[in-house]
């Protein structure tokens, strides 16, 4: 018996939730239940991370997180529950297997059968934000060796047990040598521990394009979160429906799973939701905890459900469906169909599918760091490099000249080009001249980020989680 934590969410939440609950105790899952409310309600009675902490407390007790979709009320304040959970829990790999069941749903890529597995918790999702100037807003994307090591190695890793050919990997190293960089630099190296693996990167503007065209070239596509957010949707509505896709959200104590979709406020309450999206979740989670065997039973009975015809409205369609159900009647045929497999479509089995145990990350010994030079970015409205220049050279020291300003990246001086549009923020360059160096600490600032109001408003993000 496994203690396990579930939210119904708000919309179609509770209704897909009570579906895809009845369906996996029918079929002999061993799980206790203990229940905890997020999302709207929590919201806007005031608390804005949409848990309670005693909720927290549950999570962190039973350690699987099974989460209908919630509703994010809009405007300013609210931070998404979904990343604060996938972050405060060290939820790193975020896995979406987005699979075509054709002919039964339809699609224009027939054979397809992807797997997303997407970096979770960083990159532009720290959610780092400033306004620094009238003109200038800045997010910071961040990128850590530990973050690319977890979910590169959780990528082969997941490629090996389910015997799987190929990991790709997606970046736009091309454009952001450091971040991307540094996620394709340890994507080679952890490649060369896998050799039966076959590897490849592509830049992502391209591999999104041949994955929305060519997908069956594909087999397990590993990225930083940003890309992974978008294309692992890209991935799961060309298979026919955003609907039918589930995900896993892992860590190295705890994990959540959910369906990839939101909580469709229109359709909350009239039974027409599709639980399938979430149900796949909770098939990923019956994988994790260790009872496969109940896992492969749901699967199979949902693929004989499909494949009879029986579809609720989103995937409904003349001439391919037999029969337009509800949720709740959705559920009852998959029940009534536990025990069997699919005819036409693959049946699966998950004998080799439960939770991965991957090796702790392993600090690396320090390079060695030297201070080389200060950016200073400033806030001027004026428009001349040149005059700008002339003013910040009374910050040179003896040995530490001005050495470039850019202006949103680009050199504007010295040499700067007429052409170039210059906005109000600028970043000016200072290197110590040949030979010269500046003083060293063993803990460094390497930045300060001052904190503005512009018309009394506050212009930076708050903590995830606050
Ligand atoms: P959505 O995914 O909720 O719905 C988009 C449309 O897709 C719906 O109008 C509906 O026609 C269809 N749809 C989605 N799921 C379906 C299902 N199971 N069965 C049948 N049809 C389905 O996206 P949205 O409308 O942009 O977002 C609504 C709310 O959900 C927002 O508050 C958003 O913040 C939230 N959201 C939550 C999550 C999450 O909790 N994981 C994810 C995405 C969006």
């Amino acid at each position: 018996m496994t203690r396990i934590t579930v939210a119904k969410g708000d919309g179609i939440g509770p209704e897909i939730m009570d579906a895809t609950l009845d369906i996996i105790k029918a079929a002999g899952a061993q799980i206790e239940i203990d229940e905890i409310e997020v999302g709207e309600k929590v919201y806007l009675a005031g608390n804005t991370s949409g848990i309670a902490n005693s909720s927290w407390d549950t999570i962190r007790r039973n350690k699987i997180f099974l989460k209908a979709p919630i509703t994010t009320p809009q405007g300013g304040g609210y931070k998404s529950l979904n990343v604060t959970t996938r972050k405060f829990l060290g939820l790193y790999a975020n896995v979406r297997p987005c699979i075509s069941l054709h002919p039964f749903v339809s699609t224009k890529h027939p054979v397809m059968d992807v797997v997303i597995v997407r970096e979770n918790e960083e990159d532009l999702y720290a959610g780092i934000e400033h306004q620094q100037t009238d003109e200038v807003v800045q997010c910071l994307k961040l990128i850590s060796r530990p973050g690319c090591e977890k979910i590169i190695r959780y990528a082969f890793e997941y490629a090996k047990q389910q015997k799987r050919k190929k990991v790709t990997c997606f970046t736009k190293d091309n454009i952001m040598k450091q971040t991307d960089g540094l996620f394709h630099q340890v994507f080679d190296e952890i490649a060369k521990e896998y050799p039966e693996i076959e590897n490849e990167h592509w830049i992502i503007d391209i591999g999104a394009a041949k994955m929305a065209d060519t997908p069956e070239a594909f087999d397990v596509i590993v990225m930083p979160n940003l890309y992974g957010d978008v294309l692992s949707d890209v991935a799961a509505q060309i298979t026919g429906s955003v609907g039918l896709a589930g995900s896993a959200n892992i860590g190295e104590e705890c994990a959540m799973f959910e369906a990839i979709h939101g909580s469709a406020p229109r359709r909350a309450g009239q039974n027409v939701a599709n639980p399938s999206g979430l149900l796949q979740g909770a098939i990923m989670m019956l994988n994790h905890i260790g009872q496969t065997a109940v896992a492969e039973r749901v699967q199979n009975a949902w693929l004989t459900t499909l494949e009879e015809g029986i579809h609720t409205y989103d995937i409904y369609k003349e001439g391919v469906s037999k029969q337009k159900v509800g949720t709740k009647e959705f559920a009852q045929a998959v029940i009534a169909n536990l025990g069997k497999t699919p005819k036409t479509l693959k049946a699966v089995s998950y004998a080799n599918s439960a939770a991965l145990n991957l090796p702790k990350y392993k600090r690396k010994a320090s390079a060695k760091k030297e201070l080389v030079g200060v950016d200073v970015f400033v806030h001027w409205n004026g428009e001349s490099a040149d005059e700008l220049a002339s003013k910040v050279k009374a910050l040179e020291l003896n040995h530490v000249k001005l050495s470039m300003i850019t202006n949103r990246g680009i050199k504007v001086w010295p040499e700067g080009f007429r052409e170039t549009f210059c906005t109000d923020h600028w970043r000016c360059r200072f290197k110590p001249q040949e030979g010269a160096s500046i003083s060293k600490q063993d803990i460094i600032s390497i930045k300060t980020e001052n904190l503005y109001a512009f018309d009394g408003k506050p212009a930076y993000s708050l903590g995830q989680g606050q």
